[in-house]
Order: structure tokens, then C-alpha cells, then sequence
């Protein structure tokens, strides 16, 4: 039986990006199957939600979900969707892979490191938030657990022994806050004596910081707390050139939702200038989660090559001066 994917073409750019990256999953015969499903601005308009019931269904039933960005309408009570569905769904891993590809602005070739975030506690919680009524203090909460902590690095563990890396870093401020990243990192030693054959690394997340803008080959799978792991995965699309080649991953026990990093990109929706690379990425990603990791690696191949030799074609925050739709006939081309 064939595989469904839960897909929702999302707000802005959403759809331009999301059609692109639908043809080159065509062209690849991967044998998915797609329902598509309502969230962000449309469905607020018809249904008054920003993701309605029958689509959290869906994703429940499918298991795996394929989401462009989604506009968060400004003001009170609009809380993000991409925050909804990680509590609804429980997506405690954001994995961020940060990979160099060729002719992008950058000062670093060759980076290849993913940063695997816990995404559910730490400093994250909306019900750890308070301001005085006078206005004078603010209080917000940071929750560490070891349960938390250890489905978290044993999922960076588990990746970096399925992808064959060598290393894991465990980034906290365990020095200064002792409670909770302390109980994060004495969770991660434990953790890294069941992986013998990767080495693990303990740094603090000031020097994580300069470490990774001096010298980021020395790094290979990094796992952190919510806050610090929000941080750094932006400072490693940093490092590789920026948001438009950045995809992420939201993974729990029962649901993944991959999708590009970047938002809905307002100023250029419509006008098919947007790159469709991210949300490309974020489809491989997607592949290599349900074991069609030869796919993943043709799409990353086939960006590689577009890049490489058909840079008229690509978009122009690429350098290029073709569209989105001529970036994707030249990836299929290439896949
Ligand atoms: P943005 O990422 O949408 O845009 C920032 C800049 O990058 C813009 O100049 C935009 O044109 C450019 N850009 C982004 N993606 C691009 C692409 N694929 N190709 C070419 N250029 C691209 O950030 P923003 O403007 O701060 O946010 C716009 C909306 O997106 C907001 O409502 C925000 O809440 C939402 N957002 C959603 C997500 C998500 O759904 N995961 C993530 C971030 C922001």
C-alpha cells in the first residue's frame, strides 16, 4: 500500500514553493500519495481556526506531514501554528541540518552539521510566563526534565549512528544554570556511554558560539536545550548561507512534519521569485524518514548540479535570473 503525506501548501510563497516541490517529488517516482490540507490564513478565513480539526486528523492518520510557511497573523490571541502543532503532536525533535552548496554566500565550504533541538520544554513554555502587575518583573520559567532530556539525545545519537557521523556535542550553560542545564547535561553523559563508538563532546553555548563561527568542520551532530538550540541552528544557516537552502524537521513518536525554515515571504508571494530549495531540502529530509534515502539523495544531488551548471535558471536570491518555475523544470531535469 502506498504511503500518504499530509500536505499543506501554506500562506505567501507557500504554494509556488509547495507546486515546485511536488513536480520534483513526481518526477522522482517515489510512489507518495498527497492529501492536501487546510491551515494558516485560508483556513482562518472559512473556518475561523487557523488549523481545523479535520486537518490535525489528518496528519494523525498520516503519520508525516509536508507544510510550506505560514503567515502568524499579527495581534492578541494568534498563537503560531507551527507552536500548535508541535504541543498538539508532541514533535520534541527540531533536527536542522546546515549544508554548504556551491555558489552561495557564504564564508565556509564543505559545512555539513544538523543541530537537534528539544522542542517541547526549557524556556519555551507559554505557561511559565508571567509580568507583575505593576509592570516592574518579569518571570518566565525554564523546565528541564530527564525524560525530556533523554529522548532528546538519544534521538541525536540514534541519527548520528544511522547517518554514519562521528561526533555529537552536547551545548548547555551548565556552569551558571546549574538546575536545568545541569540535569540536561549529566541526562547527555549518561546517555552517550550506550554510543561508544561516537565520540561525545561537552561544550559550553558562549563557546559553542565563537567554536562554530571560527571553526565549524570540528562540529557534526549538535544536541541542546529549546532556547539554545533556536539560536544556534539560525547561527548555522548563518554559516551556509542563509534561510533559502535551510529545511528543518519536527519529529515525535507519533507524527513528523518537515518543512523549510524561512516563513511565508510576503514581499515576493505571487510574482514566482521564490526559491523552492528549502522546502526541496525538507522534502528529502522527508524521504530519508520513510527509508527512500537514495530519493533524499538524489534531490540534494540535483540542487548541487542546478547550481552548479544551470545558474541562469535558478532564482534570483540564488544569483540567478529565472523563476521558481524554472529553477523546478531544471531540477527535474536533473533528478
Ligand atoms: P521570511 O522568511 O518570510 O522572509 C524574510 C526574507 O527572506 C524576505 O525578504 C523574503 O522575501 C526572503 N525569503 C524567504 N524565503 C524565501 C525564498 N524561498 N526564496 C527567496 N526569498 C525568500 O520572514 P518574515 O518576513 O519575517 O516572515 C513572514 C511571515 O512568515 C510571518 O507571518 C512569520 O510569522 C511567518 N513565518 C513562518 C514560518 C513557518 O511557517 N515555518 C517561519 C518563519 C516565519
Amino acid at each position: 500500500m502506498s504511503k500518504t503525506v499530509a500536505v499543506i501548501k501554506g500562506d505567501g510563497i507557500g504554494p509556488e514553493i509547495m507546486d515546485a516541490t511536488l513536480r520534483v517529488l513526481e518526477a522522482l517516482e517515489c510512489g507518495l500519495e498527497y492529501e492536501e490540507i487546510e491551515a494558516g490564513l485560508g483556513a482562518l478565513e472559512k473556518h475561523g481556526t487557523l488549523i481545523p480539526q479535520a486537518s490535525l486528523d489528518a496528519i494523525a492518520k498520516h503519520g508525516v506531514a509536508l507544510k510550506g510557511p505560514l503567515t502568524t497573523p499579527v495581534g492578541k490571541g494568534f498563537s503560531s501554528i507551527n507552536v500548535q502543532l508541535r504541543r498538539h503532536f508532541d514533535l520534541y525533535a527540531n533536527v536542522r541540518p546546515a549544508i554548504s552548496f556551491p555558489g552561495t554566500r557564504s564564508r565556509y565550504e564543505d559545512i555539513d552539521l544538523i543541530t537537534v533541538r528539544e522542542n517541547t520544554e526549557g524556556a519555551y513554555l507559554a505557561e511559565g510566563q508571567s509580568l507583575s502587575e505593576d509592570g516592574e518583573t518579569a518571570l518566565a520559567t525554564i523546565k528541564v526534565t530527564r525524560s525530556g532530556s533523554e529522548r532528546i539525545v538519544r534521538y541525536a545519537f540514534e541519527l548520528a549512528r544511522s547517518k554514519g557521523r562521528k561526533k555529537v556535542t552536547a551545548v548547555h550553560k551548565a556552569n551558571i544554570i546549574k538546575s536545568s542545564s545541569g540535569l540536561f547535561l549529566e541526562v547527555a553523559r549518561e546517555v552517550a556511554k550506550d554510543y561508544p563508538e561516537i565520540e561525545f563532546q561537552e561544550m559550553i553555548v558562549d563557546n559553542a558560539c565563537m567554536q562554530l563561527v571560527m571553526n565549524p568542520h570540528q562540529f557534526d551532530v549538535v544536541v541542546t536545550t529549546n532556547l539554545f538550540g533556536d539560536i544556534l541552528s539560525d547561527l548555522c544557516a548563518g554559516l551556509v548561507g542563509g534561510l533559502g537552502l535551510a529545511p528543518g524537521a519536527n519529529i515525535g513518536k507519533e507524527a513528523a512534519i518537515f518543512e523549510a525554515v524561512h516563513g511565508s515571504a510576503p514581499d515576493i508571494a505571487g510574482q514566482k521569485l521564490a526559491n523552492p530549495c528549502a522546502l526541496l531540502l525538507a522534502a528529502a529530509d522527508m524521504l530519508d524518514h520513510l527509508g527512500m534515502i537514495d530519493k533524499g539523495t538524489k534531490i540534494r544531488t540535483a540542487i548541487r548540479a542546478v547550481l552548479e551548471r544551470d545558474r541562469a535558471r535558478v532564482t534570483p536570491d540564488m544569483g540567478g535570473s529565472g523563476t521558481t518555475d524554472t529553477f523546478a523544470d531544471a531540477l527535474v531535469e536533473y533528478c
